[in-house]
């Protein structure tokens, strides 16, 4: 046996532990060889950037076998590189299970995954209706421009995703844990048991969670679809997805991104396993702030309400306690005003005087984010359906970064003495 091989296993059979997985998982897995012999040659403690479009072999007979499947390697990057291999291996050592395909976008995630569960011409998907926006257009005007009927539901609603599920038994059952703006939480648990009954699939998107707080595939979801631009890579640096899932989906979802050619580049690969390594250190940062925030917001007299999974007034409690590790690190509130164009003029003058907090649509970053969800994410949508959403005008969304959170609050203080 080759040395990297033989200290490869047993480095993975020490990968027992979340933390100890997000700082190993995916690294040494590929060495540089000095003399043309895998035995003499160079380990790189990280893994390198493979900008390589193409990967030579010592003999045709060899890129043979790769190219038919015989032999494990790499040939052409759009069907797969060491770099981004190494960022996959990493996000599945997380989830406990599965495979993991990186792709350029977490919307390219969801597509493919959503191709993969054969949402085709004919089948019927029954969404969330809390989706993130891009998701919900993805599904009515992509997939239902090709046939496929869509039906939104309240997720949160147990029994109206039963009724759903038994009345239509749709192909696909597509929902995120934690969705925005009001962090509502889906009971992923009980709706697996549901979905898996009716012989449909469900997708999860678990962007706002990681694995650090729910590992979907554990659950009975069958995908788990992440957009590695927020919480997985963390830095605000890089736009990437991934879809990690098992048989019978794998195969279809390798063949999908091979023929579309979604993959992540190697550069965001690189750049997503480095911001992997401190996801446990950064998200339970995060969940810290969002709790801290939250006690200091909910006694502010200029916060009418606050929304967060960790609070026991939250509609969702129960079931983040049940379901999620920690409440997350996003937190919702609403300001205490009375004008007639309901908070909007408030809110815009709360976000210009943050000065700590950063003004932009994201989240997940190491940064505090913060955001007027009525017209950033919810914009598209017309005033009666982020009416029925709850995305009212005097809503705020945050989404703590590792800063201080003394430093968060003295800016969220002095930005609401403006309002
Ligand atoms: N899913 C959720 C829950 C999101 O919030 C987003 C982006 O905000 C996406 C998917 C899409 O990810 P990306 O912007 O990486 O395509």
């Amino acid at each position: 046996m080759s040395k990297p091989r033989r200290e490869q296993e047993t480095r993975e059979k020490q990968l027992t532990r979340f933390e100890t997985r997000a700082v190993h998982a995916g690294e040494r897995r590929t060495y540089l060889a000095t003399d043309g012999k895998s035995d003499g040659g160079l380990y790189p403690i990280s893994t390198p950037i493979y900008l390589s479009t193409t990967f030579a072999h010592e003999d045709i007979e060899q890129t043979d076998k790769v190219l038919g499947g015989e032999e494990t390697g790499y040939s052409y990057t759009r069907y797969g590189n060491p770099t981004v291999a190494a960022f996959e291996e990493a996000v599945a050592a997380l989830e406990g299970r599965g495979h993991a395909f990186a792709f350029a976008s977490g919307m390219a995630a969801m597509h493919a995954a959503l191709l993969a569960a054969e949402l085709t011409n004919g089948a019927m998907v029954l969404a969330a209706e809390q989706l993130f926006g891009s998701t919900s257009s993805l599904l009515v005007q992509v997939f239902g421009a090709s046939g496929v009927e869509v039906r939104f539901v309240d997720a949160c609603d147990l029994a109206a995703v039963e009724k759903n599920i038994e009345e239509l038994t749709p192909r696909v059952v597509v929902l995120e844990t934690i969705s925005n703006p009001l962090l509502r939480v889906a009971d992923v648990p009980r709706i697996a048991e549901l979905v898996r009954t009716a012989g449909s699939t469900l997708v999860v998107d678990a962007t706002f969670c990681t694995p650090y707080l729910q590992r979907p595939l554990e659950l009975g979801a069958d995908m788990v679809v992440h957009s590695a631009t927020k919480y997985l890579s963390g830095h605000g640096d890089l736009t990437g997805g991934v879809v990690v899932t098992d048989i019978p989906y794998d195969g279809a979802l390798d063949q999908i991104r091979k023929l579309v050619g979604g993959l992540m580049a190697p550069f965001e690969a690189w750049l997503a396993l480095r911001g992997v390594k401190t996801l446990p250190l950064r998200m339970y940062r995060q969940c810290e702030n969002a709790r801290e925030i939250t006690t200091r917001l909910a006694a502010h007299p200029k916060v009418a309400k606050v929304y967060y999974p960790g609070s026991k007034d939250h509609p969702d409690n129960e079931v983040a306690r049940r379901t999620l590790a920690d409440a997350g690190g996003l937190v919702s509130f609403e300001l205490d005003t009375r004008t007639p164009d309901g908070g909007r003029e408030e809110a815009f003058r709360f976000l210009n005087a943050l000065k700590v907090c950063v003004k932009v649509p994201s989240l997940g970053d190491i940064y505090t984010l913060a955001i007027h969800p009525a017209t950033t994410s919810h914009r598209e949508l017309s005033p009666s359906r982020r009416a029925r959403l709850g995305v009212k005008e005097n809503l705020i969304r945050i989404s703590l970064g590792i800063e201080h959170p003394d430093d968060i609050i003295e800016d969220i203080e002095q930005a609401l003495e403006k309002v």
